[in-house]
């Protein structure tokens, strides 16, 4: 299979480029496209055939339910139902935007493997024009991983997408980098208290302040089965192992001049703050302290890594308040739970 690049940002192939997709994923077929939080490899939500096609390109795991995307509210009552008040609450507040809520599904709405066959459905609107655009020219609900092999770091720019699914898909819709650059809050509002299932662009606290006390699932807890199935699973490493450090410009040079002791080479991921510190690699989050510019920046310096010679991977701790949660959550993944020592 061919994979074509269209922009939709210029406006010479932008009515095209609409079409084009609309047509594909009417043909049940799966397209790329752009969301503010990381692009999307979408497929019709009702079409088991077309949604199988978004696994095979993925080689992701058929036990990991997607998320449907929508481009009006209005488009929930077609397969969702007794959606709880806090949710609405919550969609008045947030919605266009990065946060995906777990509702209770209509039964014999969408195909089965979009929701890996359990009663409830990830839905969310996301607040970028291009995937509003797509959506509201399809009037479909569409389930939409975000577009990378999976284990890989999501895609924040079109090239990401190409250069993980070329030859698996027909179409990438370019629409430019995306902005908040890690993926959306998945919050269960079917529990008796709200439930943080992956925490993303909207946080704990901008959630309190709406809806009240939200708990966190545990990232670790391996007693317990995964609440999100998605949660079990490696996800964002590139291929050299990654290490967590101390946030510590003295315990990343101690850790440096180690590696360079063993005839290795690292790559380091952090602040400019770090930035003199003799790694062989080093990949900027932008300035200190700024959580988000470091969430935009993330999954582009994963990538990197993989285009040096890196032996393995450094990232200095952040705080897990705001956005940081969710940083830390993504990273504690790519590491394995592995912490420099
Ligand atoms: P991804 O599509 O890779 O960005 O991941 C979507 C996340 O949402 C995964 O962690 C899924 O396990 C989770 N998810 C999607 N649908 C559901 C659902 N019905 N119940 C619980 N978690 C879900
Ligand atoms: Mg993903």
């Amino acid at each position: 299979m061919k994979t074509q690049i269209v922009s939709v940002d210029n406006l010479s192939t932008k009515e095209h480029g609409y079409t084009q997709a609309v047509d594909l994923l009417n043909d049940g077929e799966t397209v790329a496209f752009p969301t503010e939080t990381v692009y999307g490899l979408g497929a019709d939500a009702t079409k088991e055939a077309a949604v199988r096609k978004i696994f095979e390109a993925k080689g992701r795991p058929q036990d990991n339910p997607l998320i449907v995307h929508i481009g009006d509210k209005k488009d929930l009552h077609s397969f969702t139902m007794n959606i709880p008040k806090l949710a609405m609450e919550c969609m008045d507040a947030f919605w266009p935007g990065a946060l995906t809520l777990i509702l209770p599904l209509k039964p014999d709405t969408l195909a089965e493997n979009v929701t890996a066959g359990l009663d409830t459905v990830g839905v969310r609107m996301p607040d970028h024009p291009v995937a509003l655009e797509l959506l509201r020219r399809l009037k479909k609900p569409v389930a939409a991983p975000s577009a990378n092999r999976s284990g890989k770091p999501s895609p924040t720019q079109a090239v990401h997408v190409l250069h993980d699914l070329k030859g698996k898909i027909p179409l990438i819709v370019d629409g430019g980098t995306t902005g908040i650059g890690l993926e959306s809050t998945v919050l269960d509002v079917t529990t008796d208290k709200p439930t943080i299932l992956r925490p993303g662009g909207v946080t704990k606290e901008m959630l309190e302040k709406v809806i009240g006390p939200v708990n966190e699932a545990k990232l670790t807890d391996k007693a317990e089965a995964p609440r999100a199935p998605g949660m079990k699973y490696a996800h964002y490493a590139p291929d050299a192992p990654v290490y967590l450090i101390e946030a510590s410009i003295i315990e990343v040079q101690k850790a440096v001049e180690s590696i360079h002791s063993d005839h290795k080479k690292v790559a380091l991921i952090a602040s400019d703050l770090y930035s003199e510190s003799n790694a062989d690699y080093f990949f900027t989050l932008g300035k200190e302290n700024q959580l988000r510019d470091a969430a935009h920046l993330l999954y582009e310096a994963l990538r990197k890594c993989d285009e040096s010679d890196a032996d393995l991977v450094l990232v200095p701790a952040f705080p897990k308040h705001g956005v940081g949660s969710a940083i830390m959550n993504r990273l504690e993944k790519a590491a394995k739970g592995n912490w420099y020592s």
